[in-house]
């Protein structure tokens, strides 16, 4: 399987890594969209948000607490920031190996384009 994501928690290609955990990586994304843009992905390959299961709702909640905390430790959590899974075509996914994004730093628009 062809993935850039497994690539980079496999330090097959470089990545800037903020953060690793038993279930987790968390690193920057490489078309920063604001000043902190932070991916966060489970270290098991899953390709969607579709594709999470029942028994995955220990992984999902975790994936969001560690975006808090990655927040917290970026400085973004007091100005405010946003955690999104894009997914699917019409979402705009690009990348299928479920992802969230964590972004702040900047007043972020609302609704999305
Ligand atoms: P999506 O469009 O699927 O929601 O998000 C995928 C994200 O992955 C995009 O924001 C894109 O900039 C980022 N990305 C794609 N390839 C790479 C890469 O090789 N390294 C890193 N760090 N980010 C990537
Ligand atoms: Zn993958």
């Amino acid at each position: 399987m062809d993935c850039i994501f497994c690539a980079i928690m496999n330090r097959e290609i470089p990545g800037d890594i903020v953060y690793e955990d038993e279930k987790v990586l968390a690193f920057r994304d490489i078309m920063k969209q604001a000043p902190e843009h932070v991916l966060i992905i489970p270290k098991r390959h899953i390709e969607s948000l579709l594709e999470a299961k029942e028994e995955d709702a220990a992984l999902l909640g975790h994936m969001l607490l560690t975006a808090k905390k990655l927040a917290k430790e970026l400085g973004i959590a007091e100005t405010g920031f946003r955690a999104v899974f894009n997914t699917g075509s019409d979402g705009g996914q690009s990348v299928m190996h479920l992802h969230l994004h964590l972004l702040g730093g900047r007043s972020l628009g609302w609704p999305p384009g």
